[in-house]
C-alpha cells in the first residue's frame, strides 16, 4: 500500500513499492548533479534505501538542501502535483521501524521548511521531543525524596537545575536554584535543549550520553560553532538560543 509522509510544510514524500511508480522525471539523490538541475522544469526527488548506508545520510541531506536551495534560487517548480498535494520526493524500500530510516526522513522534512528560522524551531522541538520521551516515566536520575543519583550524599535537590547567582564572586557566589524550574511539578519552563543534553557522571556510568554529532538532525545542520552554543547555552530560553543560532 502506497503510503503519503506529511512534511508538515505544504510539501509530501510518497512511500512506492515498485520502481514503475516512481515518475522518469525525478532525480536519484544518490547521483545528484547541480549541473542536471539546468535541463529541469520540476525538481522531484527519489530515495531508494537500499541504495545507500547510514554512513552517507548526512552527506546525502546537505546535498538536498543545496539542491533545493538553488531550485528556489532559479525559481524551478518544486515537486510533482497530485490529488492536491506537491510531492517532493518518492521512496522505496522505507521501512517505518527503522530508527535511522524515519531520522533521515526528518532531515528531509527540516530541509523544506521555508525559512531557516522555521527550520531551526522545527529542529529543536524534534529533538527536545526525542530526549524528553528518552526520559519520560524511566526516573534515570533515581529521584528519590527530591535527591537525584548523583546528589544523593549532599544537601542538594531538585538535580542540576542550580547555578551560581553571580560568578564574578567566584568562591562567594551563591549556589541558587535555576529561575526557569517550576516550582509546582519540577518542569523546566524554558524547553532548554543544552539543558536536556546535559548528562552527569552518574547518567554516564550507566550509559546515557548525548553527543551532538550522533543526533543526525543537530549534527547535518548546523555549523561547528552553533554546535558548540547547542552544547553550552545551559539555563537558557529556547527563543533566546534560536535568536543565537539564527546569527550564526
Ligand atoms: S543529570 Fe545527573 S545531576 Fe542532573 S538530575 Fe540527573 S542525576 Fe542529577
Ligand atoms: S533551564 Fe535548565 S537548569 Fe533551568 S529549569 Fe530548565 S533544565 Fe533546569
Amino acid at each position: 500500500m502506497n503510503d503519503i509522509i506529511n512534511l508538515n510544510n505544504n510539501y509530501y514524500i510518497k512511500v512506492v513499492n515498485k520502481n514503475n511508480e516512481i515518475p522518469f522525471e525525478s532525480m536519484n539523490i544518490k547521483n545528484l548533479k547541480l549541473t542536471k538541475l539546468l535541463k529541469k522544469q520540476k525538481i522531484i526527488f527519489q530515495v531508494d534505501f537500499n541504495e545507500f548506508s547510514t554512513k552517507e545520510y548526512k552527506k546525502i541531506l546537505k546535498k538536498i538542501l543545496l539542491v533545493k536551495n538553488v531550485t528556489m534560487k532559479m525559481k524551478k517548480k518544486l515537486g510533482l502535483d497530485e490529488d492536491k498535494k506537491t510531492i517532493v520526493a518518492y521512496i522505496i524500500n522505507f521501512n517505518e521501524k527503522n530508527v535511522a530510516q524515519k531520522d533521515f526522513i526528518s532531515g528531509i522534512s527540516a530541509i523544506f521548511y521555508p525559512t531557516r528560522y522555521e527550520r531551526y524551531n522545527y529542529i529543536y522541538d524534534t529533538v527536545c521531543d526525542y530526549l524528553d520521551s528518552y526520559f519520560y516515566g524511566k526516573n534515570l536520575c533515581d529521584f528519590k525524596n527530591n535527591k537525584c543519583g548523583e546528589k544523593r550524599n549532599t544537601s542538594s535537590t531538585t538535580g542540576c537545575c542550580h547555578h551560581f547567582r553571580n560568578k564574578a564572586l567566584g568562591p562567594f557566589s551563591k549556589l541558587v536554584l535555576c529561575e526557569y524550574l517550576n516550582k509546582e511539578n519540577y518542569t523546566c519552563d524554558a524547553k532548554c535543549l543544552p539543558c536536556k543534553l546535559f548528562t552527569c557522571d552518574y547518567l554516564e556510568k550507566k550509559g546515557i550520553k548525548f553527543k551532538i554529532k550522533e543526533i543526525l538532525l543537530l549534527d547535518v545542520f548546523f555549523n561547528p560553532l552553533q554546535k558548540y552554543f547547542i552544547k553550552y547555552m545551559v539555563f537558557t530560553p529556547k527563543e533566546k538560543i534560536l535568536k543565537r543560532l539564527i546569527k550564526l
